[in-house]
Order: C-alpha cells, then structure tokens, then sequence
C-alpha cells in the first residue's frame, strides 16, 4: 500500500505563478464547435486522421505494490487494444516506456517522479507520452480498479515563453482537462490497480486478508454468506464467477485502462458514464438507444461492456482530438 496521488494536484499550487501567463497558448485548441458536434456525435467514426493509428503510453509500476514484467505490461495493453480501443476506433497503445520505481519511500510520488525524469533530461522531453498509466494499489484502486489524473508539464511553460521549441507532439490533447494550467501541457493519466480482482469473497476490509470462506462487508453484491470459490488465484464470489470480468484476471484491468481515459475527454465526470441521463441528452435518446440494441460483440455480453461503461460521445470526443505541437 502506498500513497494516494493524483498527478497534477501538487503541481496546480502556484496559481499566482501562472496568472496572466495563459498567453503563451499560441496554438489555442479549436473552440467547441457546436454546429459540427451535432453531426458527428452520434457516431463512432474511424479516425480521421490516418497517423492517429497510436498512443503512445509511458507505464509507471509501483515496484513495491506489483512483482510484474514488462511482458506482463505489454500483454495487459495489448489485450486492452484488441478488445476495447482498436475496435472502436482503430488506435492501438503504443507502450513507449515502462518506468519501475518505488514510491513508498520518502516523498516520491508520480508527479515529481515526471518532473525529474523528463524536466532535468532535455533529451526526453521530445519523447513525452500522450498517455500516462501508473500501476498502484492504494485505498480508491484497490476497492474500484482505477481513477483517472492528468499530468501537468508545468516546467514547459518557461521555455515555451521563451519562445523554445519543445519538438512535443500530441496527437491526442484533451480540452477537457481543466485547470488553471493550459490543457496543450496537461497529459491525460490513470492510477490503476493492476490485475484487479473482481467480486473478491471473504476479505477483510482491507481487502487483503482472508477472513472468512463467505461473502462479508457488503461483498457480492451486497450478500451475506454467499460461498467463495477460488478462480484467477484469489477468493471470489461464486454468484459471480460466469460474470464477464470474472473470465479472466486482466479483464477488468484492461476496462479501467480504457475507462479512465476516456474520462479525460470528457467534462461530466460520472455523468460521461454509458448510460447515464447526461449520456443520453449529450447523445440523443434515440442514438444512444440505436447502439443499446445492437448485439455485443465478442467477448463481450453487454455493450456497455464493449464500450468500458463510458458514454459513447465520450470516445467520439477522444477521437475529435486533433494534434497539437509544442
Ligand atoms: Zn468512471
């Protein structure tokens, strides 16, 4: 276990620092064209722009959560392209970079770790990633998988005022990352618990320790006494066991991935969620019905699943995203 960390709070402290500095937002992203949403928003077009075939992802692991490989990364991301972001879209992850450190000790957290890693290396900073996955267990991923962060590169801001070419490329920029800091500097981000284990039976609330051979503290959905079986190397729940995320141990990891994501492209937090009231007016009732109807594809059982639970016009917003250069 280890610290909770949201990339981007500490460094959103200087506001002072950054007032009246916004205009060095030289290449704005295009406003919210409302006219043009209105007749792409219901649909999952393919990428319009062919080089957008790739998001190049850096993956920090928390050494002292996770005793995992790089080929267990890898896997992990392509099982999330093949199911999840390739049919939908045609993008693939491209991991970039896998990064293993340990966190727990002194002060080290994502964000500074970044700032380290890429601010005193003036060679990496044209390799900068589009993505950011960071592997840790910690209170919030270990009890829902995941939660979405952005990192600022708030050290760029002197050297853009400077008028220094950063050769930083984002095929993928997020006006929906908000902020006091440009969203042309802010990288979407995740922290996510890798291997999720789904319907866990049994643990204290810790959700570590065994302590029974029963569904307890609301497990199960809400079931008491409900047996555990064992399957994916843990204690789960056997109502749950035929469930889709219950086949196999990465499945849901790989939905988080994608879900936190495409929560950066969106403005509604839980509102951006498939199915929801804010959805469905972002959507329309009727186009978001017409995608309701269809028959899930493999492997999938719902489509709510095929689309990581997230409101299809979230993705069409991800997919909108047009390159920007530093
Ligand atoms: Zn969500």
């Amino acid at each position: 276990m280890t610290l909770v960390v949201i990339f981007g709070i500490t460094l959103a402290a200087n506001g002072d620092l950054f007032q009246g500095r916004l205009s060095l937002r030289s290449k704005p992203l295009p406003a919210h064209d409302e006219t043009k949403n209105q007749q792409t928003r219901n649909k999952i077009l393919p990428a319009y722009d062919e080089t957008k075939t790739q998001l190049n992802t850096l993956v920090i692991v928390d050494t002292d959560d996770y005793k995992i490989t790089e080929k267990d990364v890898t896997d992990l991301f392509k099982l999330a392209s093949d199911i999840y972001l390739k049919p939908k879209t045609g993008i693939t992850f491209n991991v970039t970079g896998i990064k293993f450190a340990s966190f727990s000790e002194g002060n080290l957290n994502f964000s500074s770790y970044l700032d380290e890693e890429y601010a005193k290396n003036q060679e990496s900073k044209s390799n900068l990633p589009e993505y950011i996955v960071a592997f840790d267990k910690n209170e919030v991923t270990n009890e829902y998988g995941g939660y979405k962060a952005h990192y600022v590169i708030y050290w760029l801001i002197d050297d853009l005022e400077n008028g220094q070419k950063i050769n930083y490329c984002n095929k993928f920029p997020s006006k929906y990352i908000g902020g006091q800091y440009p969203s042309e500097i802010s990288i979407p981000a995740a922290v996510v618990d890798y291997g999720h284990r789904y319907a866990i039976c049994g643990y204290d609330t810790d959700g570590i320790t065994i302590i029974s051979n029963t569904s307890i503290n609301g497990q199960c959905i809400n079931q008491e006494g409900i047996p555990c079986i064992s399957k994916n190397g843990y204690q789960m729940c056997s109502n749950l066991q035929n469930a889709f995320y219950a086949q196999n141990l990465l499945y849901y990891s790989a939905k988080t991935i994608v879900h936190e994501l495409m929560h950066n492209y969106g403005e509604n937090g839980e509102g951006d969620h498939f199915g929801t009231n804010t959805c469905k007016e972002n959507m329309g009732e009727k186009e978001f019905q017409d995608i309701l109807n269809k028959t899930p594809i493999a492997p999938f059982d719902s489509v709510t699943k095929e689309y990581a639970d997230m409101c299809p016009n979230v993705w069409q917003n991800f997919l909108n995203s047009k390159q920007n250069c530093l």
